[in-house]
Protein backbone atom coordinates (compact mmCIF):
# COMPACT_ATOMS: atom_id res chain seq x y z
CA UNK A 1 0.00 0.00 0.00
CA UNK A 2 1.39 3.51 -1.16
CA UNK A 3 2.34 5.62 2.33
CA UNK A 4 2.02 9.02 2.60
CA UNK A 5 1.75 11.64 5.49
CA UNK A 6 -1.63 12.67 4.50
CA UNK A 7 -3.99 13.03 7.66
CA UNK A 8 -6.78 14.87 5.38
CA UNK A 9 -7.48 15.14 1.87
CA UNK A 10 -10.49 16.99 -0.29
CA UNK A 11 -10.85 15.91 -3.59
CA UNK A 12 -13.24 18.38 -5.71
CA UNK A 13 -15.18 19.09 -2.72
CA UNK A 14 -18.26 21.63 -3.42
CA UNK A 15 -21.01 22.70 -1.05
CA UNK A 16 -24.41 23.91 -2.30
CA UNK A 17 -26.79 25.29 -0.62
CA UNK A 18 -30.44 25.46 -1.39
CA UNK A 19 -32.03 24.83 -4.87
CA UNK A 20 -33.80 26.33 -8.17
CA UNK A 21 -33.02 30.18 -7.93
CA UNK A 22 -31.78 30.03 -4.23
CA UNK A 23 -28.90 27.57 -4.72
CA UNK A 24 -26.34 29.12 -3.71
CA UNK A 25 -22.43 27.62 -4.29
CA UNK A 26 -21.06 28.42 -0.96
CA UNK A 27 -17.60 26.26 -1.91
CA UNK A 28 -16.67 25.38 -5.46
CA UNK A 29 -14.29 22.58 -6.19
CA UNK A 30 -11.92 22.60 -3.26
CA UNK A 31 -8.85 20.52 -3.17
CA UNK A 32 -6.73 20.69 -0.34
CA UNK A 33 -3.94 18.33 1.79
CA UNK A 34 -3.26 18.16 5.43
CA UNK A 35 -0.08 16.25 6.56
CA UNK A 36 1.03 15.19 9.53
CA UNK A 37 2.88 17.63 11.53
CA UNK A 38 1.22 20.68 9.72
CA UNK A 39 -0.69 23.49 11.46
CA UNK A 40 -2.41 24.80 8.81
CA UNK A 41 -5.06 27.81 9.07
CA UNK A 42 -7.65 28.91 6.50
CA UNK A 43 -7.86 32.32 6.14
CA UNK A 44 -10.52 34.54 4.21
CA UNK A 45 -13.51 37.47 4.37
CA UNK A 46 -16.56 36.10 5.74
CA UNK A 47 -18.86 34.35 3.89
CA UNK A 48 -15.97 32.58 2.05
CA UNK A 49 -17.10 29.03 3.12
CA UNK A 50 -14.17 28.91 5.52
CA UNK A 51 -16.62 27.44 8.68
CA UNK A 52 -18.31 25.42 6.16
CA UNK A 53 -14.95 23.89 5.06
CA UNK A 54 -14.39 23.17 8.55
CA UNK A 55 -17.72 20.91 9.07
CA UNK A 56 -16.86 19.13 6.37
CA UNK A 57 -13.43 18.16 7.52
CA UNK A 58 -14.41 17.11 10.83
CA UNK A 59 -17.53 15.37 9.10
CA UNK A 60 -20.19 17.19 10.69
CA UNK A 61 -21.68 17.71 7.13
CA UNK A 62 -21.14 15.35 4.19
CA UNK A 63 -20.24 17.87 0.90
CA UNK A 64 -22.46 18.49 -2.10
CA UNK A 65 -19.63 17.08 -4.00
CA UNK A 66 -16.21 15.78 -3.87
CA UNK A 67 -14.68 13.02 -1.99
CA UNK A 68 -12.86 13.81 2.05
CA UNK A 69 -10.12 11.17 2.37
CA UNK A 70 -8.87 10.29 6.15
CA UNK A 71 -5.54 8.69 6.32
CA UNK A 72 -6.43 7.73 2.51
CA UNK A 73 -9.68 6.06 3.34
CA UNK A 74 -12.94 7.89 2.11
CA UNK A 75 -14.61 9.53 5.73
CA UNK A 76 -18.37 8.78 6.08
CA UNK A 77 -20.21 10.29 8.97
CA UNK A 78 -18.26 12.24 11.78
CA UNK A 79 -14.78 12.10 12.02
CA UNK A 80 -14.18 10.17 15.13
CA UNK A 81 -9.82 11.08 15.08
CA UNK A 82 -11.30 14.81 15.03
CA UNK A 83 -12.36 17.38 17.37
CA UNK A 84 -14.03 20.91 16.74
CA UNK A 85 -13.26 23.87 18.75
CA UNK A 86 -15.86 26.78 18.69
CA UNK A 87 -15.79 30.18 18.66
CA UNK A 88 -17.78 30.18 21.78
CA UNK A 89 -17.24 27.10 24.02
CA UNK A 90 -20.75 25.38 24.96
CA UNK A 91 -19.78 24.65 28.49
CA UNK A 92 -22.38 22.61 30.60
CA UNK A 93 -22.99 25.17 33.30
CA UNK A 94 -23.88 22.74 35.49
CA UNK A 95 -21.12 20.98 35.73
CA UNK A 96 -17.26 22.26 37.45
CA UNK A 97 -14.82 22.91 35.36
CA UNK A 98 -13.04 19.42 36.37
CA UNK A 99 -16.73 17.68 35.53
CA UNK A 100 -16.98 19.10 32.39
CA UNK A 101 -14.29 17.34 31.16
CA UNK A 102 -14.74 14.05 33.17
CA UNK A 103 -17.61 13.91 30.73
CA UNK A 104 -15.88 14.09 27.95
CA UNK A 105 -13.74 11.24 28.85
CA UNK A 106 -16.61 9.05 30.36
CA UNK A 107 -17.92 8.78 27.09
CA UNK A 108 -14.46 7.25 25.64
CA UNK A 109 -14.60 5.12 28.30
CA UNK A 110 -11.83 6.06 30.80
CA UNK A 111 -12.87 4.20 34.49
CA UNK A 112 -13.56 6.81 36.92
CA UNK A 113 -10.22 7.06 38.75
CA UNK A 114 -8.13 7.70 36.22
CA UNK A 115 -11.04 10.40 34.44
CA UNK A 116 -10.55 12.76 37.29
CA UNK A 117 -6.73 12.36 37.44
CA UNK A 118 -6.86 12.82 33.71
CA UNK A 119 -8.76 16.12 34.14
CA UNK A 120 -6.90 17.98 36.88
CA UNK A 121 -3.98 17.18 34.69
CA UNK A 122 -5.17 18.31 31.53
CA UNK A 123 -6.76 21.55 33.14
CA UNK A 124 -3.09 22.21 34.76
CA UNK A 125 -1.59 22.16 31.44
CA UNK A 126 -2.98 25.12 30.64
CA UNK A 127 -2.93 26.36 33.86
CA UNK A 128 -6.39 25.98 35.50
CA UNK A 129 -4.75 24.29 38.50
CA UNK A 130 -6.98 25.49 41.76
CA UNK A 131 -9.98 26.19 39.76
CA UNK A 132 -10.85 22.61 39.13
CA UNK A 133 -13.98 23.30 40.88
CA UNK A 134 -15.10 26.63 39.25
CA UNK A 135 -18.49 26.48 37.45
CA UNK A 136 -18.51 27.86 33.88
CA UNK A 137 -19.79 31.49 35.23
CA UNK A 138 -16.93 31.68 37.59
CA UNK A 139 -14.27 31.71 35.34
CA UNK A 140 -13.16 34.89 33.00
CA UNK A 141 -13.90 34.30 29.57
CA UNK A 142 -10.08 33.09 28.87
CA UNK A 143 -10.63 30.87 30.96
CA UNK A 144 -13.42 29.22 29.83
CA UNK A 145 -12.01 28.93 26.46
CA UNK A 146 -9.52 27.20 27.69
CA UNK A 147 -11.45 24.71 29.39
CA UNK A 148 -12.89 24.19 25.86
CA UNK A 149 -9.82 23.68 24.84
CA UNK A 150 -8.62 20.97 27.00
CA UNK A 151 -11.93 19.55 27.02
CA UNK A 152 -11.42 18.78 22.62
CA UNK A 153 -7.78 17.54 23.48
CA UNK A 154 -9.46 14.99 26.06
CA UNK A 155 -10.65 12.96 22.96
CA UNK A 156 -6.93 13.19 22.10
CA UNK A 157 -7.88 14.09 18.46
CA UNK A 158 -5.52 13.58 15.90
CA UNK A 159 -6.96 16.39 14.03
CA UNK A 160 -7.84 19.71 15.53
CA UNK A 161 -10.08 21.53 13.95
CA UNK A 162 -11.33 25.19 15.47
CA UNK A 163 -13.48 27.86 14.37
CA UNK A 164 -12.20 31.30 15.07
CA UNK A 165 -11.01 29.97 18.55
CA UNK A 166 -9.24 33.45 19.76
CA UNK A 167 -12.42 36.01 18.07
CA UNK A 168 -14.79 36.24 21.46
CA UNK A 169 -12.13 37.21 23.30
CA UNK A 170 -9.96 40.07 24.60
CA UNK A 171 -6.62 40.90 22.80
CA UNK A 172 -5.21 39.95 26.11
CA UNK A 173 -7.02 36.66 26.74
CA UNK A 174 -6.63 35.73 22.93
CA UNK A 175 -2.42 36.35 22.99
CA UNK A 176 -1.81 34.67 26.29
CA UNK A 177 -3.79 31.44 24.55
CA UNK A 178 -2.00 31.23 21.43
CA UNK A 179 0.99 31.09 23.31
CA UNK A 180 -0.61 27.80 25.46
CA UNK A 181 -1.80 26.31 22.63
CA UNK A 182 1.92 26.55 20.36
CA UNK A 183 3.52 25.51 23.22
CA UNK A 184 1.47 22.92 23.89
CA UNK A 185 1.72 21.83 19.65
CA UNK A 186 5.48 22.82 19.66
CA UNK A 187 6.28 20.81 22.56
CA UNK A 188 4.31 17.69 21.44
CA UNK A 189 2.72 17.63 25.06
CA UNK A 190 -0.46 16.54 22.91
CA UNK A 191 -1.57 13.56 20.54
CA UNK A 192 -2.87 15.62 17.99
CA UNK A 193 -1.13 15.07 14.68
CA UNK A 194 -2.58 18.49 12.56
CA UNK A 195 -4.63 21.50 13.21
CA UNK A 196 -6.53 23.10 11.11
CA UNK A 197 -7.74 26.29 12.20
CA UNK A 198 -9.97 29.03 10.67
CA UNK A 199 -9.50 32.71 11.64
CA UNK A 200 -10.08 35.84 9.96
CA UNK A 201 -7.35 37.66 11.55
CA UNK A 202 -4.41 37.59 8.93
CA UNK A 203 -1.35 38.54 12.04
CA UNK A 204 -2.29 35.28 14.06
CA UNK A 205 -2.18 33.51 11.33
CA UNK A 206 1.25 34.10 10.20
CA UNK A 207 1.58 33.68 13.63
CA UNK A 208 0.69 30.45 14.29
CA UNK A 209 0.79 28.58 11.16
CA UNK A 210 2.38 26.42 9.03
CA UNK A 211 1.07 26.75 6.14
CA UNK A 212 -2.02 29.62 5.27
CA UNK A 213 -4.77 28.18 3.20
CA UNK A 214 -6.42 31.65 1.64
CA UNK A 215 -9.92 31.82 0.53
CA UNK A 216 -12.58 34.33 -1.99
CA UNK A 217 -15.92 34.17 -1.87
CA UNK A 218 -18.64 34.42 -4.68
CA UNK A 219 -17.85 31.46 -4.72
CA UNK A 220 -16.44 30.24 -1.71
CA UNK A 221 -12.76 28.57 -3.29
CA UNK A 222 -9.42 28.26 -2.20
CA UNK A 223 -7.11 30.85 -3.76
CA UNK A 224 -3.60 30.61 -2.60
CA UNK A 225 -1.27 27.87 -0.39
CA UNK A 226 1.50 29.73 0.86
CA UNK A 227 3.80 28.26 3.67
CA UNK A 228 5.30 30.09 6.58
CA UNK A 229 8.95 29.45 6.94
CA UNK A 230 9.51 31.25 9.82
CA UNK A 231 11.07 30.01 13.21
CA UNK A 232 9.26 30.06 16.67
CA UNK A 233 8.96 31.67 18.81
CA UNK A 234 7.80 34.41 15.87
CA UNK A 235 8.27 38.08 16.03
CA UNK A 236 5.57 40.26 14.57
CA UNK A 237 8.26 43.23 13.95
CA UNK A 238 10.23 41.09 11.89
CA UNK A 239 10.68 42.24 8.41
CA UNK A 240 10.07 38.27 7.14
CA UNK A 241 6.56 38.19 9.52
CA UNK A 242 5.42 41.96 7.91
CA UNK A 243 6.54 40.61 4.13
CA UNK A 244 4.41 37.48 4.54
CA UNK A 245 1.27 39.66 6.53
CA UNK A 246 1.84 42.02 3.32
CA UNK A 247 1.80 39.78 0.80
CA UNK A 248 -1.49 38.10 2.53
CA UNK A 249 -3.45 41.37 2.30
CA UNK A 250 -3.07 41.56 -1.43
CA UNK A 251 -4.14 38.32 -1.81
CA UNK A 252 -7.17 39.11 0.09
CA UNK A 253 -7.81 42.61 -0.97
CA UNK A 254 -6.64 42.85 -4.56
CA UNK A 255 -9.66 40.99 -6.21
CA UNK A 256 -11.45 43.26 -7.34
CA UNK A 257 -13.96 42.41 -9.99
CA UNK A 258 -15.56 43.92 -12.80
CA UNK A 259 -18.34 46.29 -11.50
CA UNK A 260 -21.45 44.24 -12.44
CA UNK A 261 -20.39 41.42 -11.12
CA UNK A 262 -18.78 43.23 -7.52
CA UNK A 263 -22.02 45.05 -6.91
CA UNK A 264 -24.10 42.53 -7.31
CA UNK A 265 -27.81 41.82 -8.26
CA UNK A 266 -30.92 43.42 -5.98
CA UNK A 267 -32.83 41.08 -4.37
CA UNK A 268 -35.18 38.97 -6.59
CA UNK A 269 -32.94 39.66 -9.86
CA UNK A 270 -30.96 36.43 -10.69
CA UNK A 271 -27.50 36.27 -9.76
CA UNK A 272 -26.05 37.03 -5.72
CA UNK A 273 -27.18 39.74 -3.53
CA UNK A 274 -24.06 41.14 -2.51
CA UNK A 275 -24.22 41.83 1.40
CA UNK A 276 -23.30 45.32 2.49
CA UNK A 277 -19.93 45.87 4.60
CA UNK A 278 -21.02 46.02 7.84
CA UNK A 279 -18.75 49.47 9.23
CA UNK A 280 -19.37 52.64 10.72
CA UNK A 281 -19.80 55.28 8.65
CA UNK A 282 -17.54 57.51 11.03
CA UNK A 283 -14.56 54.67 10.47
CA UNK A 284 -15.47 55.11 6.55
CA UNK A 285 -15.06 58.47 6.80
CA UNK A 286 -11.51 58.33 9.09
CA UNK A 287 -9.97 55.94 6.89
CA UNK A 288 -10.34 58.71 3.54
CA UNK A 289 -9.83 61.09 6.27
CA UNK A 290 -6.21 59.22 6.73
CA UNK A 291 -5.69 58.58 3.20
CA UNK A 292 -6.05 62.43 1.97
CA UNK A 293 -3.43 63.40 4.40
CA UNK A 294 -0.63 60.99 3.38
CA UNK A 295 1.59 61.66 0.51
CA UNK A 296 0.25 60.33 -2.99
CA UNK A 297 -2.78 59.65 -1.07
CA UNK A 298 -1.76 55.83 -1.31
CA UNK A 299 -0.99 53.44 1.57
CA UNK A 300 -0.16 50.02 2.14
CA UNK A 301 -2.85 48.57 3.27
CA UNK A 302 -1.33 45.98 5.87
CA UNK A 303 0.37 49.09 7.57
CA UNK A 304 -2.68 50.70 8.16
CA UNK A 305 -4.57 48.12 10.57
CA UNK A 306 -1.76 49.53 13.19
CA UNK A 307 -2.21 53.18 12.18
CA UNK A 308 -6.08 53.34 11.94
CA UNK A 309 -5.91 51.00 15.67
CA UNK A 310 -8.82 48.59 13.84
CA UNK A 311 -8.58 44.97 13.80
CA UNK A 312 -7.59 43.69 10.12
CA UNK A 313 -11.02 42.10 9.58
CA UNK A 314 -12.48 45.02 10.20
CA UNK A 315 -9.84 46.87 7.81
CA UNK A 316 -10.66 44.72 5.25
CA UNK A 317 -14.46 45.54 5.61
CA UNK A 318 -13.99 49.15 5.72
CA UNK A 319 -11.72 48.51 2.43
CA UNK A 320 -14.95 46.58 0.47
CA UNK A 321 -17.36 49.42 1.67
CA UNK A 322 -14.54 52.53 0.41
CA UNK A 323 -14.13 50.30 -2.68
CA UNK A 324 -17.99 49.06 -3.19
CA UNK A 325 -18.73 53.17 -2.79
CA UNK A 326 -15.88 54.03 -5.54
CA UNK A 327 -14.15 56.01 -3.13
CA UNK A 328 -10.98 54.27 -3.08
CA UNK A 329 -8.91 51.40 -5.11
CA UNK A 330 -7.34 48.87 -4.63
CA UNK A 331 -3.94 47.19 -6.55
CA UNK A 332 -1.51 45.08 -5.13
CA UNK A 333 -1.56 45.41 -1.62
CA UNK A 334 -1.93 49.22 -1.81
CA UNK A 335 -5.01 51.65 -1.68
CA UNK A 336 -5.66 54.53 -2.95
CA UNK A 337 -7.94 57.69 -3.09
CA UNK A 338 -9.85 57.96 -6.28
CA UNK A 339 -10.72 61.75 -6.86
CA UNK A 340 -14.42 61.23 -5.35
CA UNK A 341 -12.91 59.79 -2.11
CA UNK A 342 -10.94 62.97 -2.10
CA UNK A 343 -13.75 64.93 -2.52
CA UNK A 344 -15.37 63.36 0.12
CA UNK A 345 -12.69 63.87 2.65
CA UNK A 346 -12.39 67.35 1.71
CA UNK A 347 -15.97 68.12 2.29
CA UNK A 348 -17.98 69.21 4.77
CA UNK A 349 -20.89 67.35 6.40
CA UNK A 350 -23.75 68.40 3.75
CA UNK A 351 -21.54 67.63 1.01
CA UNK A 352 -19.92 64.40 2.39
CA UNK A 353 -24.04 63.44 2.60
CA UNK A 354 -24.85 64.41 -0.78
CA UNK A 355 -21.82 62.18 -2.48
CA UNK A 356 -22.19 59.28 -0.04
CA UNK A 357 -26.35 59.47 -1.52
CA UNK A 358 -25.22 59.20 -5.42
CA UNK A 359 -23.37 56.13 -4.34
CA UNK A 360 -25.23 54.56 -1.82
CA UNK A 361 -28.62 54.93 -4.39
CA UNK A 362 -26.26 52.95 -7.03
CA UNK A 363 -25.90 49.93 -4.84
CA UNK A 364 -28.34 47.17 -5.91
CA UNK A 365 -29.62 46.59 -2.52
CA UNK A 366 -30.79 49.95 -1.89
CA UNK A 367 -32.20 50.39 -5.53
CA UNK A 368 -34.44 47.38 -4.49
CA UNK A 369 -35.39 49.06 -0.91
CA UNK A 370 -36.01 52.04 -2.15
CA UNK A 371 -38.14 50.68 -5.02
CA UNK A 372 -39.79 48.60 -2.30
CA UNK A 373 -40.64 52.16 -0.50
CA UNK A 374 -41.91 54.22 -3.57
CA UNK A 375 -44.09 51.34 -4.67
CA UNK A 376 -45.83 50.27 -0.81
CA UNK A 377 -48.96 51.91 0.81
CA UNK A 378 -48.60 55.45 2.16
CA UNK A 379 -44.38 54.92 1.01
CA UNK A 380 -44.35 53.09 4.10
CA UNK A 381 -42.70 49.60 4.48
CA UNK A 382 -42.86 47.61 7.67
CA UNK A 383 -39.14 46.25 7.98
CA UNK A 384 -40.52 42.52 8.20
CA UNK A 385 -41.31 42.45 4.96
CA UNK A 386 -38.09 43.63 4.35
CA UNK A 387 -36.47 40.95 6.52
CA UNK A 388 -38.29 38.27 4.88
CA UNK A 389 -36.94 39.01 1.61
CA UNK A 390 -33.35 39.39 2.89
CA UNK A 391 -33.87 36.51 4.79
CA UNK A 392 -33.95 34.69 1.42
CA UNK A 393 -30.50 35.62 0.51
CA UNK A 394 -28.52 35.89 4.20
CA UNK A 395 -28.79 33.13 7.04
CA UNK A 396 -31.01 35.00 9.56
CA UNK A 397 -28.40 36.82 11.64
CA UNK A 398 -27.04 38.29 8.39
CA UNK A 399 -30.15 39.73 6.86
CA UNK A 400 -30.63 41.19 10.49
CA UNK A 401 -27.31 43.15 10.16
CA UNK A 402 -27.92 43.77 6.59
CA UNK A 403 -31.09 45.72 7.69
CA UNK A 404 -29.30 47.26 10.36
CA UNK A 405 -26.74 48.70 8.05
CA UNK A 406 -28.88 49.53 5.38
CA UNK A 407 -30.88 52.06 7.84
CA UNK A 408 -27.09 53.42 8.71
CA UNK A 409 -26.01 54.07 5.85
CA UNK A 410 -30.00 55.68 4.63
CA UNK A 411 -29.77 57.49 7.46
CA UNK A 412 -26.63 58.90 7.15
CA UNK A 413 -27.16 59.19 3.08
CA UNK A 414 -30.45 61.26 3.79
CA UNK A 415 -32.28 58.45 0.80
CA UNK A 416 -34.45 57.00 3.29
CA UNK A 417 -35.45 57.40 7.22
CA UNK A 418 -36.52 54.11 9.69
CA UNK A 419 -38.84 54.70 12.93
CA UNK A 420 -37.13 52.65 15.24
CA UNK A 421 -40.31 52.58 17.59
CA UNK A 422 -43.02 51.69 14.58
CA UNK A 423 -40.19 49.20 12.89
CA UNK A 424 -40.86 51.07 9.17
CA UNK A 425 -39.29 52.90 6.77
CA UNK A 426 -40.28 55.93 5.41
CA UNK A 427 -39.51 58.84 3.30
CA UNK A 428 -39.31 62.32 5.39
CA UNK A 429 -39.43 65.80 3.86
CA UNK A 430 -35.79 66.25 4.18
CA UNK A 431 -35.01 62.90 2.50
CA UNK A 432 -32.53 63.18 -0.57
CA UNK A 433 -34.14 63.40 -4.29
CA UNK A 434 -30.81 62.06 -5.90
CA UNK A 435 -32.04 58.54 -5.89
CA UNK A 436 -35.62 59.21 -7.75
CA UNK A 437 -34.96 58.18 -11.23
CA UNK A 438 -35.18 54.33 -11.67
CA UNK A 439 -31.77 54.72 -13.83
CA UNK A 440 -28.89 56.79 -12.01
P1 LIG B 1 -17.45 31.73 6.77
O1 LIG B 1 -17.25 30.82 7.92
O2 LIG B 1 -16.28 31.85 5.86
O3 LIG B 1 -17.95 33.09 7.18
P2 LIG B 1 -19.69 29.98 6.11
O4 LIG B 1 -19.10 28.67 5.81
O5 LIG B 1 -20.31 30.16 7.44
O6 LIG B 1 -18.61 31.13 5.83
O7 LIG B 1 -20.79 30.33 5.02
C1 LIG B 1 -20.49 30.39 3.63
C2 LIG B 1 -21.74 30.83 2.88
O8 LIG B 1 -22.70 29.80 2.94
C3 LIG B 1 -22.38 32.07 3.47
O9 LIG B 1 -22.88 32.86 2.41
C4 LIG B 1 -23.51 31.52 4.29
O10 LIG B 1 -24.58 32.45 4.34
C5 LIG B 1 -23.90 30.27 3.54
N1 LIG B 1 -24.37 29.21 4.44
C6 LIG B 1 -23.69 28.64 5.45
N2 LIG B 1 -24.40 27.65 6.05
C7 LIG B 1 -25.59 27.63 5.37
C8 LIG B 1 -26.77 26.83 5.49
N3 LIG B 1 -26.86 25.88 6.42
N4 LIG B 1 -27.78 27.08 4.63
C9 LIG B 1 -27.67 28.03 3.69
N5 LIG B 1 -26.60 28.81 3.51
C10 LIG B 1 -25.56 28.62 4.34
MG1 LIG C 1 -17.42 31.15 10.01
Amino acid sequence: MPKNNHILELRNVSQIYGSGNQRFVAIKNANLVINEGEFVTLLGPSGCGKSTLLRIVAGLQQPSEGVVLYRDKTLLGVNPHAAIVFQTFALFPWLTAQQNIEIVLKTRGVPLKQRVARAIELLSLVGLDGFENAYPRELSGGMRQKVGFVRAMATEPELLCMDEPFSALDVLSAEALRGELLELWLSGKIPTQAILMVTHNIEEAVFMADRIVVMEKGPGRIVADLKVDLPHPRQRRDPNFLALVDQVYSILAGQTQPEHIEMGAAPGEPGRVRALPHIIINDLAGLLEYLDNIHDNRADIYRLAGELRVDSNYLLHLIEAVELLGFATVTQGDIYLTPLGKTFAEADLLTRRKVFATRVCRLPLFRWLLDMLRAAHKQELERDVIYMALELQFHPEEAKRQIETAINWGRYAKVISYDDINEMFYFQPGDTTLCNSEKN
